[in-house]
């Protein structure tokens, strides 16, 4: 579906990946208002052209469309639900987006609220990393109503490139929840093969030139990989510089943690993968980018 007319769009949460995507909206000829808790991620898309607001609600107000891009279910809860937030600010009509990764529960009880005041709200949290929000060729994961979601479609493609419709609210984060678990167990897989490959004398580069066309092959293997070379763009040849902190796959990995629990699914790679995590945030990299557990299992095995 084509947009009428531009749409304005309030963006809120502009970290990692909401700065990106906020650019890519500016670059797409929108108007954006955007809010940050951080002053500096604001004048950054100020210097880009957006306009600054002071407050989620101010962010909300007499737009079209609201963005948000936030760290966890509660800042989710707070930026919605909150007395200046999005809920009590949006007008009538408009059309609301959640990219953030958080739990099924707090995505279907904040779509509930927005029905409650006549908004349309969508959860669409994104796979593809800080290289895919950058570029613009994300991956959305979408919960809600057909019509929202035929909304929204002309401006996710605008951030993104594949846009699927995963079901009514709630179930986007519950592919993304589903998805990161497979990123977790392949990325542990992934840099236990690399590490397992120095001891035995085969070279980086000849383990990925092989593996990345063979039985081997995983998105972060080929997208991000975990050691420097290989592939530029990945957070390997920056020290390990976020990108997707530690932290934040630690909380993924908790939200299909808790969903297992609940529905007596048994995920023993999942369980090992968290405790991993776990140590590796408790180590004191927490805000280390994921792909840097390579260095713990290189440590346990020196
Ligand atoms: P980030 O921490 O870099 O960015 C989050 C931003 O939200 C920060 O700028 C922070 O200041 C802001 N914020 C926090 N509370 C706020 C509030 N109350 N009001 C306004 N702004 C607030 O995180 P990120 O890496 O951009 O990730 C954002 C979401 O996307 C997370 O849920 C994450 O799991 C998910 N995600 C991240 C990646 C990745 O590669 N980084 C990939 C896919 C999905």
């Amino acid at each position: 579906m084509e947009e009428e007319k531009m749409s304005d769009i309030g963006f809120i949460g502009l970290g990692n990946m909401g700065g990106p995507m906020a650019s890519n909206l500016i670059q797409a000829g929108h108007n954006l208002r955007v809010f940050d808790i951080v002053e500096e991620a604001v004048q950054a898309q100020v210097r880009s052209g957006a306009e600054a607001a002071r407050s989620p609600g101010e962010a909300a107000r007499d737009v079209d469309i609201v963005i948000s891009m936030l760290p966890a279910g509660q800042h989710v809860r707070d930026v919605y639900l909150g007395e200046n937030g999005v809920l009590a600010n949006a007008r009538e009509g408009a059309l609301l987006l959640d990219c953030s990764t958080i739990d099924v529960a707090t995505a279907r009880e904040v779509s509930r609220a927005a029905a409650e005041k006549q908004l349309n709200m969508l959860d669409a949290p994104v796979s593809g990393g800080v290289t895919g929000a950058a570029a613009g060729t994300l991956t959305f994961m979408v919960g809600g109503e057909d019509d929202a979601f035929a909304r929204a479609r002309p401006v996710l493609e605008k951030m993104g490139k594949n846009i699927v419709h995963a079901g009514g609210a709630g179930n986007g984060q519950a592919a993304k929840m589903c998805n990161n678990l497979i990123l977790a167990i392949s990325m542990i897989g992934t840099c236990e093969a690399f590490v397992l490959a120095e001891s035995v004398g085969l070279s980086h580069d000849k383990l990925f030139e092989i593996s990345s066309t063979a039985s081997g092959q995983s998105w972060s293997l080929t997208s991000y990989c975990p050691v420097p070379g290989p592939v530029p763009a990945s957070p390997a040849n920056r020290d390990y510089e976020a990108g997707f902190t530690a932290a934040m796959m630690l909380k993924d990995l908790k939200l299909a943690e808790e969903a297992a629990e609940k529905g007596k699914v048994s995920t023993p790679l999942g369980d090992r993968a968290t405790e991993l995590y776990q140590a590796f945030a408790d180590a004191g990299h927490d805000q280390t980018d994921f792909s840097g557990i390579i260095n713990a299992i290189r440590e346990k095995t020196a």
